[in-house]
């Protein structure tokens, strides 16, 4: 046996060779679509650090299969080493190994390699390799319900639960889990949602949807609240995290529920920013759905005796037009609230200017009617933005659209990119 043991040292087209190895992954046996043959693919990682892809075929799949076990540290030794496809992803830069008839697998009995969790990546590197499946520890801020969508090709259906999680450098984002990930582990985290859950995903990939999200993909396993130094530190981390990010203006506004909106601490005067996936219920307010604006402070123009005044600006007769201010009633399965919506909102919603809007109101109250109608019962992402005012001589809890965005028809692809499946 070669000392060195390592997959650094392994040189292209060498027949003899030998390393220690732990199995990280283990994929399914794939049948080629000729149906003459199938493949296997595992991830072997040595104490280093470095993988490499070990592929089989046929009889050497049969050979081996009763033995092979993730996590667990073997011996490899001989067989091909072949250049990989740089067209597709792979662990290694430069090889990857074909067991084959010369090919040897021998259970180490003293090198045992700690399995995957040396290596865990944070939310940064998935961005920049999203396509490779990686291993990554997180702290679950949120879990959304299940949802079933169908795919917009084929229309087959999907069912998939989003969780809002947090990592190791308290970067936040959210993670999709799919089909029984979704239901089976996705409620044990709906169960324990009150508590502070660590989740280690193994073989999760990166996706550009609406901006960057986690996902899950067939091969990938859920660890809810594994026993690793790491657990620990992003406990420790978790209350600084859950409040940095609550209390920050991002890109990434912290996905959550009424509830939580209404109940979150704030002190007086302190602005949180928030999205919340909610259901609109109709209209908290009478008369006009806008209001004479000052073109210069936004505010609203008092008329009085054909007069009209900004109090704000201390200025009379200065120029204003119409503009959109409406109080939505909206409402999610944890709670209900009332949301303050502006003018390009309120336009984005019902999908037309102020002005006309306007007209269509004073020449037939029935099409405004109508459109009135048409925006309840709509489901939208909200981002708000919310604060805790003083009128009078008590506080109430405002709550101001920043941004709506429509829930739009997901397109999925669940599979990474896979290796080709190609033939010696
Ligand atoms: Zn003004």
């Amino acid at each position: 046996m070669e000392s060195s043991n390592l997959i650094k040292s392994l040189s292209l087209n060498q027949r003899y060779w030998s390393i220690t190895a732990v199995i990280n992954q283990i994929d399914p046996v794939k049948m080629f679509k000729s149906g003459q043959g199938k493949i296997q693919k595992l991830t072997l990682m040595d104490k280093e650090g470095s993988k490499i892809y070990a592929i089989m075929f046929n009889e050497t799949i049969d050979k081996f299969h009763n033995m092979l076990q993730i996590g667990k540290t073997y011996i490899f030794s001989n067989g091909q080493i072949k250049a990989i496809n740089k067209d597709f992803y792979n662990v290694n830069e430069n090889f990857e190994i074909i067991l084959n008839s010369i090919s040897e697998i021998q259970v180490a009995i003293t090198d045992d390699i700690e399995p995957v969790t040396n290596n865990l990546s944070v939310i940064e590197d998935i961005k920049s390799n999203p396509n490779s499946p990686s291993d990554i520890i997180l702290l679950v801020l949120n879990v959304s319900e299940v949802r079933v969508i169908y795919r917009q090709t084929d229309k087959k259906k999907f069912v998939k639960r989003d969780l809002q999680v947090v990592d190791l450098r308290s970067e936040v984002c959210t993670f999709t889990l799919w089909e029984g990930l979704a239901t089976v582990e996705g409620k044990q985290l709906e169960d324990s949602r009150n508590e502070k859950t660590i989740i280690l995903a193994k073989g999760i990939i990166g996706k550009n949807f609406n901006g960057f999200i986690l996902s899950t993909t067939q091969s990938t396993t859920l660890e809810i609240n594994p026993n690793l130094p790491s657990s620990k530190e992003l406990l420790d981390l978790s209350n600084k995290i859950i409040h940095q990010h609550i209390s920050s203006v991002s890109d990434t506004y912290l996905m959550t529920n009424l509830q939580n909106i209404n109940t979150s601490e704030q002190s007086l005067g302190e602005v949180k920013y928030y999205s919340t996936r909610v259901v609109i219920k109709g209209l908290n307010q009478e008369g006009n759905l806008w209001y004479n604006s000052c073109s210069t402070c936004k505010s609203k123009i008092s008329i009085i005796d054909g007069i009209a005044n900004c109090l704000k600006c201390s200025k009379e007769n200065p120029e204003y037009s119409l503009r959109y201010l409406i109080k939505l009633r909206v409402e999610d399965n944890s709670s209900t609230a009332i949301f303050t919506v502006f003018d390009n909102e309120v336009e984005h919603l019902i999908g037309m200017p102020v002005t006309n809007l306007e007209k269509i109101k004073a020449s037939n109250i029935e099409d405004y009617n109508n459109i009135i109608t048409n925006i309840c019962d709509k489901e939208l992402i909200f981002s708000v933005k919310v604060q805790d005012k003083e009128y009078g001589n008590r506080s109430f809890r405002s709550i101001t659209v920043q941004s709506i965005k429509e829930i739009s028809d997901e397109v999925i692809e669940i599979e990474p990119k896979r290796i080709k499946l190609e033939e010696l």
